[in-house]
């Protein structure tokens, strides 16, 4: 179907849904599928941990390229005085969010923790999903207060959120 006659935004929109879509699934997916990277398995439509039925199909899920690309959908930036004096803590909180969330949705994992050395000077840590990115920052918000923001970039397809200690 040709999209030219549509406005100039309706048309960028549809680009990048497009451009989404190759990690979300690319149309239909063979069921059931295994990942041959972290074996997580597709099966009725959703992905789950549960062991890989016989004949299954192999792929590598969206989160394992996301991984693979370095192409987050989720940036979650760590700030303040207390992510600096208590960094083993805050990412440890992080890491048992993680864990906590990628049990239910195979597809939420974290891609990197990385520190940031310019201003503003704190922890980035990227995700696959763009809920984990914000169930982290609300972790750390609902244990250590300070402050939670978080807005979705339509334009570049992302999540980013902000934790400031
Ligand atoms: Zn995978």
């Amino acid at each position: 179907m040709s999209t030219s006659h549509l406005p100039r935004d309706k048309k960028d929109r549809s680009v990048r849904a497009r451009k989404h879509d190759l990690y979300k699934s690319k149309g239909k997916l063979p069921e059931p599928s295994v990942c041959r990277e972290c074996k997580a398995v597709y099966h009725k439509g959703r992905w789950t941990w549960v062991p890989a039925p016989a004949q299954s199909h192999t792929l590598v899920c969206p989160a394992c390229e996301r991984m693979r690309d370095n192409a987050p959908s989720g940036v979650l930036l760590l700030t303040g005085e207390f992510v600096a004096s208590h960094r083993d803590q805050v990412l440890g909180l992080a890491h048992n969010e993680e864990a906590r969330v990628k049990a239910e949705h195979p597809l939420a994992r974290i891609i990197k923790i990385e520190d940031q050395a310019e201003e503003p000077v704190g922890v980035i840590i990227t995700t696959t999903d763009p809920h984990l990115a914000r169930r982290i920052g609300e972790a750390l918000h609902h244990a250590h207060r300070g402050t939670f923001t978080c807005r979705y970039e339509e334009t570049e397809d992302l999540l980013r959120a902000n934790w400031q200690s």
